[in-house]
């Protein structure tokens, strides 16, 4: 395992700054949540997603405002970080390097751009490299997940918008999407994609989770689930353990090999996660897990960062 080696596809922690916490609050103070820079640097940390989070409203100007808020506090962050945090925007970005942490910057839910593919540009300009299309509701680009009466799947716009993350190398990331429109995605688009926070549908029946024909459709283009720690996504009731995170990792592994495998911890955005898990400081924890689940060093390299720099490494390119 070489140093700074893990890779993370989801946190929530730019919502908290921008919301929560005190006003000139940065991602290199201690922050009371679940990571900051100093504890990723610390826990061998390479690569974090930022999740731009807004809840879904009718007011595309208050949600995109929220999310150039957000975008400020990341590149503030990197100011104050004197070198210790870089944004990740091309190819090159991606392997680790010592004594920094690469922050990405994902778009959980496009409801705020209105369809426009120039809002769109405008935000990748600004350094965003991934996006999902909804966050679980319906928009005017898909339905989500949790949109269960409709059935729908991708729109036109929705169809434009993905095109257009493609030709701008955008990663597409299919968790909060609904069943139709992951499968609408797929024909709308090339090469590896990600499901950054999901789980496998088969161990928790979640609709957040991925069901096993989806799974082999992200494997066989070459992409990544990233696993979740949310309680409610692991099992279906009761206090979760590593164990029962594990349990997903196996299956997946199983079913289409820990090459299709990441993590996508949604650190900050969840309120209960298996016990020994609570924080980017326990992650020793989870490669302890991995080894005795009888993952070899080199499977677990690849679930705990690999896999996740191999797809960022094609679409960034
Ligand atoms: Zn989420």
């Amino acid at each position: 395992m070489t140093l700074a080696s893990i890779a993370d596809a989801h946190c929530d922690t730019l919502m908290l700054l921008t919301g929560e916490h005190p006003a000139g609050t940065s991602l290199c103070d201690t922050l009371p949540g679940q990571l900051d820079l100093q504890r990723l640097l610390a826990s061998q940390v390479g690569l974090q997603f930022f999740a731009l989070f807004t809840v879904p409203t009718r007011d595309t100007g208050v949600n995109l405002r929220r999310i150039l808020e957000m975008i400020t506090q990341f590149h503030r962050s990197v100011v104050a970080s004197e070198g210790r945090l870089r944004p990740v925007v091309s190819a090159s970005d991606v392997d680790s390097r010592d004594g920094t942490v690469g922050g990405l910057l994902a778009i959980e839910g496009l409801s705020a751009i209105g369809g426009s593919v120039e809002v769109l540009e405008a935000l990748h300009m600004l350094g965003v490299r991934s996006a999902m299309l909804t966050w679980n509701e319906r928009n005017d680009l898909a339905d989500g997940a949790l949109e269960q009466a409709s059935g729908g799947g991708l729109s036109s716009a929705g169809r434009r918008i993905v095109q257009a993350m493609q030709r701008l190398n955008m990663v597409l990331d299919v968790s909060h999407l609904g069943e139709r429109g992951f499968w609408d995605l797929l024909e709308a688009s090339e090469g590896p994609f990600i499901a950054s926070h999901s789980n496998a549908r088969n161990v928790c029946d979640h609709p957040r989770n991925l069901r096993d024909e989806q799974l082999k459709a992200l494997a066989a283009r070459g992409g990544v689930a990233g696993m979740n720690f949310y309680t409610q996504f692991v099992m279906d009731e009761g206090p979760a353990k590593l164990e029962d995170l594990i349990r997903h990792v196996r299956y997946i592994a199983d079913l289409v090999g820990p090459e299709h495998i990441g993590l996508g911890s949604d650190f900050d955005g969840i309120s209960a996660w298996p016990e020994g898990l609570g924080g980017v400081q326990d992650y020793g924890n989870l490669r302890v897990a991995l080894t005795q689940a009888g993952f070899t060093s080199a499977e677990c390299e690849g679930i705990l960062g690999g896999n996740l720099r191999r797809v960022l490494r094609t679409v960034l390119a």
